[in-house]
């Protein structure tokens, strides 16, 4: 179903609030990672340029006790988005209250302020993170419409997106949810082919729903990472130290016949004796895993066989690492996967869904190379699960 936009609406002179994830890293108050400010910013600035009075807000960090609240101020936030934007943003160090309605009422067309962190709202019982039905009303009372951008908290049922937009008139997408609607939501429904969806990761019990959806939407699927494993004992296969998950194995049997003719594992891994950096490396036929050796990579026959597939593919979904690449050793296989990935751009959609792959992309500066990288962690899981995400199911309608 199409969603409302920004665009579908009238911004002049309006209280506009807009519901933003600058849940962004802080390493001794400092922001280590600023790509969730920088997305938002084309619907801030559409907003303003427009005419707007934005009225923006976010959740940062989890806040449990009053002792939380120090190291998860957006204080910080405001001031890096105020530089962005280069434009004053007034910083509002309340949640609700006389405050904060002053500021908004006082806010001109064209300004811009930024409220407090939502979830300091939790500390009088998870207000914000259990949607409590008061507290969305009354941030809902601040504006006359609501914008939500805030993808990486789509799958959460809050005040802050849920709640609001039960409580407004208009409830539209900002440009960055759009832009995960369209190219995941989009790509799942209706795929250009082949569509070549590339799994890996850890575990195969984090992954289980979105293999089962991917396996009906995409023609091949292709398995590496930690999760490889289990489907290689499922296979009959020795597969000495390597991860594994004893009581996925059956389910992985299962998963292979269902997938019968669509998943692919490869013939070769990159094995190590110890999980360690230094680790010396051996490539490994996956009929002679030693015992006393573990899978930290794809090997070489398997990146090879997994480019045959890409090289065709009009759209790739990826999710999840297939290596432990935070070992630059063992950073190979992932690696060559995006790099080929990279390769074929100019015919095909290209998306990355899942906070580590994401991550490794972005660390070998392949990040230009793909038509999308979500923000979500958690929210590209359950979108590419196949779930509705209450965050976009609020939005209005076409
Ligand atoms: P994403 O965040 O992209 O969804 P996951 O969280 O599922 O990905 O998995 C990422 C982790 O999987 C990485 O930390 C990586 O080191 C690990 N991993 C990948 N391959 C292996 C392997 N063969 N053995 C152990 N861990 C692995
Ligand atoms: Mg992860």
């Amino acid at each position: 179903m199409a969603k409302k936009t920004i665009r579908d609406i009238q911004v002049k002179g309006k209280k506009v609030l807009i519901r933003v994830d600058f849940n962004v890293p802080l390493k001794n108050g400092e922001i280590s990672d600023e790509n969730r400010i920088v997305q938002a910013l084309p619907t801030i600035e559409y907003i303003l340029e427009q005419g707007g009075r934005a009225i923006v807000f976010s959740h940062l960090g989890r806040v449990k006790d009053e002792s939380d609240k120090a190291d998860n101020s957006l204080e910080v936030v405001a001031k890096r988005l105020s530089v962005l934007l280069n434009k004053k943003v007034n910083f509002v160090p309340v949640t609700r209250g006389k405050v904060l309605e002053d500021a908004v009422n006082q806010l001109q067309d064209g300004e811009i302020l930024m409220f407090e962190n939502t979830r300091f709202e939790d500390l009088k019982g998870k207000k914000e993170s259990k949607n409590d039905p008061e507290l969305g009303k009354y941030w809902a009372s601040l504006g006359d419409v609501f914008v939500n951008d805030a993808f990486g908290t789509a799958h959460r049922d809050a005040a802050s997106n849920v709640g609001i937009a039960s409580n407004i008139k208009d409830c539209v997408a900002g440009f960055l949810l759009e832009k995960e609607i369209n190219f995941i939501g989009g790509t799942l429904e209706n795929p250009k082919r082949p569509f070549v969806a590339i799994l890996g990761g850890a575990k195969v019990s984090d992954k289980i729903e979105v293999i089962k959806n991917l396996l009906k939407v995409a023609d091949k699927v292709l398995i590496g990472g930690g999760m490889a494993y289990t489907f290689f004992k499922a296979q009959g296969y020795e597969i000495g130290n390597s991860l594994l998950e004893a009581d996925k194995i059956d389910l992985a049997k299962e998963l292979l016949e269902l997938g019968k003719g669509k998943i692919v594992l490869g013939d070769d891994v990159i094995t190590a004796k110890t999980f360690d950096p230094e680790s010396e490396k051996n490539v490994r036929n996956i009929t002679s895993i030693p015992a006393d050796e573990m899978g930290m990579d794809i090997g070489p026959r398997t990146i090879a066989l997994f480019e045959t597939y890409i090289a065709t593919a009009k759209t790739v979904i990826w999710n999840g690492p297939l290596g432990v690449f935070e070992f630059p050793r063992f950073a190979e296989g992932t690696r060559s996967i995006a790099q080929s990935i990279t390769e074929i751009k100019d015919q095909a959609t290209t998306i990355i869904g899942g906070g580590d792959s994401a991550a490794a992309v972005i660390q070998f500066g392949l990040a230009e190379g793909f038509t999308h990288i979500s923000t979500g962690g958690g929210a590209s899981l359950e979108y590419l699960e196949g779930k509705l995400l209450p965050g976009i199911e609020c939005v209005d309608n076409k």
